[in-house]
């Protein structure tokens, strides 16, 4: 399905919502080994779209942290809260073309008129004919089409949905004036040509709508792998609001070993006494995707 495939261009990116943990790490390690395995450039963006979100000095914290771990970009840093000009040249144009809309439905009338989809509330498209910029606030939402859009994920197989009916047109400007992710993200792989995303299998069936919107905006579409998530005993990712904690700085190796584990890529014993660039020569070299278990998710103890 794919139409990309040289040169391997891999990415990390995430949102400066906090520290990076053990689960974000995972997403970082795996994308990291995958992109340096096959000789790739590796990336990282910080999406920095939403201001509510973000926990200052978090951003400068992940990358120290990644520095700290051995995990070297290529090349800048891109921040996508410098990016507004290029998502607004793309918004234009699917206005321009009618595949956008303005949408001035509250979040109170959609909860009264929209049915529940498991990706959230299934937006019946009531405003798909305005063609005026309102005079009230409101978001942009993009049309969809009653076709299905489908992919094959080199771990998890072949994931299709039919967006109109089981997404609805999704929003790509938000009503409180910050761009949505799936607009930025799909932008910002195209300007940067990932060649293959590599990250946790939660955005798995966001992947669909970074499909629409490549299709949609003429972009190529790259390859995906979504991998095992790290989750608690609650069954609940880890993350900011489960309180994973921060990753230690002082002593990167045991978390680095822990994170190959969880990826199942087996590191021998001898690792432990390995120095940071002996622990990353043997993991790129070793690395093997087909060994990584082929599920959504994996209980830790981290
Ligand atoms: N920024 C997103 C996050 O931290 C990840 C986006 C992506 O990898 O596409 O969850």
């Amino acid at each position: 399905m794919s139409n990309i495939t040289q040169p391997y261009i891999g990415r990390f990116a995430p949102s400066p919502t906090g520290p990076l943990h053990f689960g974000s790490l995972i997403a970082a390690v795996g994308s990291y080994l995958q992109a340096r395995h096959h000789n790739g450039q590796w990336y990282v963006r910080i999406e920095d779209l939403d201001p509510h979100r973000e926990v200052p000095g978090s951003a400068d914290s992940i990358l120290h942290t990644l520095e700290k771990y051995g995990l070297l970009w290529d090349g800048a840093v891109l921040y996508q809260s410098q990016r507004g000009q290029h998502y607004q040249i793309a918004l234009n144009t699917l206005l321009k073309n009618q595949q956008a809309y303005p949408c001035i439905c509250s979040r109170k009338t959609i909860q009264q008129i929209a049915r529940q989809g498991r990706e959230g509330l299934i937006y019946p498209g009531t405003c798909r004919h305005n063609t005026n910029q309102p005079d009230k606030q409101y978001s942009i939402r993009i049309r969809c089409h009653n076709q299905t859009i489908a992919f094959n994920d080199a771990l998890q197989g072949t994931i299709n949905q039919r967006l109109e009916t089981e997404v609805g047109d999704y929003v790509i400007y938000r009503s409180d004036g910050f761009w949505a992710y799936q607009l930025a993200v799909t932008i910002d792989d195209t300007a940067q040509k990932i060649s293959e995303v590599v990250r946790g299998s939660d955005l798995l069936h966001s992947t669909l709508r970074q499909i629409h919107l490549q299709q949609q905006l003429g972009y190529p579409t790259p390859n995906y792998i979504h991998l095992p998530i790290a989750i608690n005993h609650q069954y609940k990712k880890l993350s900011k609001q489960t309180r994973a904690p921060a990753l230690p700085l002082d002593n990167p190796l045991p978390v680095l070993i822990k994170a190959l584990q969880f990826l199942n890529q087996s590191p021998p014993q001898i690792l432990q006494e390995a120095t940071l660039d002996e622990f990353w020569q043997w993991a790129i070299q070793h690395w093997q995707l087909d060994k990584i278990p082929k599920q959504h998710a994996i209980i830790t103890n981290e």
